[in-house]
């Protein structure tokens, strides 16, 4: 007892990437709690909500297995109480103009309400979320010095399959050959950080790589290499001190996204 608390909230669909989280708050000694919440206000996409993969029970075992002490299910109604004020309109200051911000209208001020409101049910002093969703934890991080919560964020590392494919949700909804095609993005971003720290243009490089992801038939959203710290387009040569490449792009009708690090020194 006495400890302090780590959240990780999820939609759950639960995976390793997931567990990494879970690990790391427990190898921190701070009381687990996991969250399960499909959380309709950041779905721009009905469709999407509807086909989110709900896996509820194998959930359950697995966090009971990985060692949380606390599973947080709640219904939207507990999340969103009818009669409370509604919530802010969040001034992420250009960090939701770009990418999945620009690709997904809504999504961003969905996450920070989600997550705000999860914090203080679960009074959490430690936020454990995955680089994965690169954007995403910019955003959150906006929020908590926005609201003054006072929780300190750990983000995680990218948990892959060994054929280099990030794991996700979303993957389940993969055929087994759009599984193997789909390391391809894993593939270009290594190719790209090799290119990138020989100097050549990110400009050049990101249609690259859309080009590599077209020509394998998928419909890509964007390939963009930004300041890590602001999300702006990069567009300088070895300067910035924090590069990161992030891509989005359909494969059939199952949206991906990943990113890489490029450089941080
Ligand atoms: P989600 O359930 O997709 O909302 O994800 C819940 C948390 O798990 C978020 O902080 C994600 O960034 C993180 N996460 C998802 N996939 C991975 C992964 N492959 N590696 C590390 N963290 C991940």
């Amino acid at each position: 007892m006495g400890h302090e608390i780590g959240f990780v909230p999820t939609m759950g669909a639960l995976h390793d990437g997931h567990y990494s989280l879970v690990r790391a708050s427990l190898e921190n000694k701070h009381y687990t709690v996991v969250s399960i919440f499909v959380n309709p206000t950041q779905f721009n996409n009905a469709d999407d909500l509807k086909k989110y993969p709900r896996t509820e029970g194998d959930d359950l075992e697995a966090l009971i297995t990985a060692g949380a002490d606390v599973v947080f299910l709640p219904s939207v109604e507990e999340v969103y109480p009818p009669d409370a004020p509604p919530s802010p309109t969040y001034q992420f200051e250009g960090l939701d103009e770009t990418m999945e911000g620009k690709m997904r209208p809504g999504h961003f001020q969905g996450v920070a309400q989600v997550v705000n409101r999860l914090l203080e049910l679960t009074i959490a002093q430690h936020l454990y979320m995955g680089q994965k969703d690169f954007q995403q934890v910019a955003i959150v991080n906006k929020m908590i010095e926005i609201t003054g919560q006072n929780v300190k964020m750990h983000v995680c590392p990218i948990v892959r399959a060994e054929s280099g494919l990030a794991k996700s949700s979303r993957n389940v909804r993969l055929t087994a050959a759009q599984q193997k095609e789909a390391t391809l993005i894993f593939k270009t971003l290594k190719v790209l950080k090799k290119r990138f720290l020989k100097g050549e243009s990110p400009a050049a490089l990101s249609s690259w790589a859309m080009d590599q992801f077209t020509r394998e038939g998928w419909k890509p959203e964007y390939v963009s290499i930004v300041d890590g710290k602001n999300l702006k387009r990069y567009k300088n040569f070895g300067k910035a001190d924090f590069v990161v490449a992030c891509a989005a792009t359909w494969v059939g009708d199952v949206r991906l996204i990943d990113n890489m690090i490029l450089q941080n020194s």
